[in-house]
């Protein structure tokens, strides 16, 4: 007997199993992992299509936690750090676990709260050879990070650099006392020029309009210090 073809038509949305929601095309989804101790895997839909008796596959370009990728997680990946590989897939939406949103790294500082559904992602990912684009980004710091949006920073007065609390061994309260943070290279020439105006910034929001992540400058930054 001959197989009857298999029918396939392109769909826009699909429901949610067990739900009443709806995922479209362009939408980030949360994918239950095999290993039920895993979070789940976080994917981009980018067609879906739906056989005769409506069963749904999704094509999936895959978003790595920064756990997943080669190098493993560092400590300037956020928590809610994704990146948008090029690791394509095609999966049941059955395993669609709901939506999700990855911003934006410009528009993830930028929320005010973040909520268990929002994630970002700044860095497209090469699954094959762990590379990333872009390669270079801006470090802050003595220690010569990208900027982990988790992380509370403070801004120096003089050389507007951006400094982990931590890293000059003080506190976040003792930092968010000072009337103006210089950092330990231009505190002791600016000692008597201290009065001039105050700034003092602490956490995510306020790092948003002076924090230069995207410029390659990592390099130049390296060069200077050592
Ligand atoms: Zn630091
Ligand atoms: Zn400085």
């Amino acid at each position: 007997m001959a197989k009857p073809r298999v029918v396939k038509r392109q769909v826009d949305s699909c429901p949610v199993k067990g739900t009443a929601k709806v995922v479209k095309v362009g939408d980030a989804v949360l994918m239950r992992a095999s290993d039920p101790g895993k979070p789940p895997y976080v994917a981009k839909i980018e067609r879906m299509e739906a056989d005769t008796k409506n069963n749904v596959k999704v094509h999936v370009r895959w978003y790595y936690r920064p756990e997943e990728s080669l190098r493993g997680r560092r400590p300037f990946h956020g928590a809610k750090e994704l990146f948008l590989s090029d690791h394509y897939d095609i999966q049941s939406a059955d395993t669609i676990e709901g939506k999700c949103v990855v911003h934006t790294f410009k528009n993830y500082i930028k929320l005010e709260t973040v909520g268990a559904e929002d994630y970002f992602c700044r860095f497209e990912y090469q699954a094959i050879s762990g590379g990333f684009i872009p390669d270079r980004v801006a470090v802050y710091c003595m220690c010569e990070m990208p900027y982990n949006p988790d992380d509370v920073m403070v801004q120096c007065e003089a050389c507007k650099d951006w400094f982990h609390p931590m890293c000059m061994r003080l506190s976040i309260e003792q930092v968010e006392n000072m009337e103006t943070f210089y950092c330990p290279d231009c505190g002791p020439q600016l000692q008597d020029k201290k009065s001039k105006s105050s700034l003092k910034r602490n956490g995510v929001e306020d790092v948003k309009e002076e924090s230069k992540q995207g410029e390659p400058k990592q390099e130049e930054r390296k060069r200077r210090k050592r």
